[in-house]
């Protein structure tokens, strides 16, 4: 088996892992732009035999519905099947409704976990990992005896950490790990817990009595742990629609929030049916009545009123809402505040498609509402990576989704420093 990793050895976000059998036999890997913010926009990574061209591939595998991993799927030529977690399947489409990306035009192939998938002579099989996109995948790739683990995005510090490490255990040990490694540049730093995090928050909301976060609707470990925090200290919990419909979508027992008396949904005036002729907001306007009736209509007797913002909350926003805050704070208010619960490179004025979010926090800043930062990594510290490693005992490894694909050579055995369309036998 050889593996090419075609773009990610020095990048965060946007990587494409090659994996070709003895008999010639090709899969990719994720095919996702690299990050930008939550607008989603494709940029463009035109590859032979997948985009254009005469067909080489057999699959693509996609590990989980963030969009540097899954976001230039509608590129792929229409012959080739696209394999995905049934779950995220569902995460992707309700994202991709809510955003302005092209729609999806590609052949789905849902998968569940543990469920092998046999192509010629390769057998893929697909295992829950814990990271900050709900059901996230790595995959155990398998041919002549020969064993590859590609673990896409993962950390063990989230409600999932505990499967995460069983299901290593289960695979047991592999001729080749490929590994992440979005924090080794900063190896000291021990992530907190979804759990610890959930703490802090308390601590927070005890403050204050309405609430904004600002975190991904598809970072549902972050929502359980706002949810939780917001019960235990007797405020309502405010959902934006677009993460309403995720919960539906995804129909999990411990996310059942929706049934809640103190839960109800936030249909901003971006959204609403009667403003739609008056308003302003262009990212909405091609949204039609299919839309309307599938995502918004559902929810009309848990909708939010505005009897909703009077007294203690927390409601969890987007950058799009700025106007629709200021309108709500307007008829009461009562010590606001601002939670920026993601990743700061969104921020990061010297990183591109930053503007609606910096846009947004000044907004906010104009209102008075204080921004206070409270966040843990979707990515795997230096300590989980070399738990990994004891786990699965790789003969060989590589990494991705870093800035320095040199850094983990320090601490890690049988570490393989690489470059981009290098390929590696396995
Ligand atoms: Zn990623
Ligand atoms: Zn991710």
């Amino acid at each position: 088996m050889k593996v090419r990793i075609i773009k990610g050895t020095n990048q965060i976000g946007g990587c494409i892992t090659e994996i070709t059998s003895d008999k010639g036999t090709k899969i990719i890997i994720d095919f996702g732009e690299e990050l930008t913010d939550e607008s989603n926009s494709c940029i463009d990574y035109p590859l032979d035999g997948l985009t254009y061209g005469k067909t080489k591939y057999k699959g693509v595998f996609i590990t989980h519905s963030h969009g540097d991993h899954i976001g230039l799927i509608p590129n792929i030529k229409k012959n080739i099947p696209i394999y995905i977690e049934e779950i995220s399947a569902k995460i992707f489409e309700v994202s991709n409704a809510f955003c302005s990306g092209k729609s999806f035009h590609g052949k789905l192939k849902k998968f569940k976990f543990e469920e092998k998938i046999t192509i010629d002579d390769l057998v893929i099989t697909p295992y829950r990992t814990d990271h900050s996109a709900y059901n996230s995948t790595m995959f155990l790739i398998e041919n002549n005896g020969k064993r590859v683990l590609h673990l896409g995005d993962y950390r063990s510090t989230g409600y999932s950490g505990k499967t995460f490490y069983d299901n290593l255990k289960k695979i047991g040990s592999v001729d080749l790990l490929i590994t992440e490694g979005t924090n080794v540049t900063n190896p000291n730093k021990e992530s907190s817990t979804e759990v610890e995090l959930k703490e802090k928050a308390k601590n927070i909301f005890k403050n204050y009595k309405q609430i904004f976060i600002l975190q991904a609707s598809t970072n549902l470990d972050r929502l359980r742990s706002f949810r939780e925090a917001a019960l235990e200290t007797g405020k309502k919990f405010i959902l934006d629609i677009s993460t309403a419909n995720i919960l539906k979508a995804i129909d999990d027992p411990n996310y059942q929030y929706l049934n809640d008396e103190d839960v109800t949904t936030w249909v901003p005036n971006a959204y609403s049916k009667n403003n739609k002729s008056k308003r302003v907001d262009s990212f909405y306007s091609h949204k039609d009545s299919d839309f309307y009736q599938k995502y918004i209509e559902p929810f009309d007797n848990i909708k939010f009123k505005k009897e909703h913002v009077h007294g203690e909350y927390v409601m969890l926003v987007k950058t799009s809402m700025a106007k629709d805050i200021e309108c709500n704070l307007k008829n009461y208010r009562d010590n606001a505040h601002l939670i920026y619960s993601m990743w700061l490179g969104y921020k990061d004025k010297t990183r591109p498609n930053t503007e609606k979010t910096r846009e947004f926090l000044d907004h906010m800043k104009n209102l008075n509402i204080d921004e206070e930062y409270l966040h843990t990594s979707g990515h795997a510290d230096l300590k989980t990576i070399q738990d990994v490693f004891e786990i699965v005992k790789p003969k060989k490894a590589i990494g991705i989704h870093t800035k320095d694909n040199t850094k983990l050579a320090e601490y890690c055995a049988n570490y393989v420093i690489i470059n981009d369309n290098e390929e590696i036998e396995v």
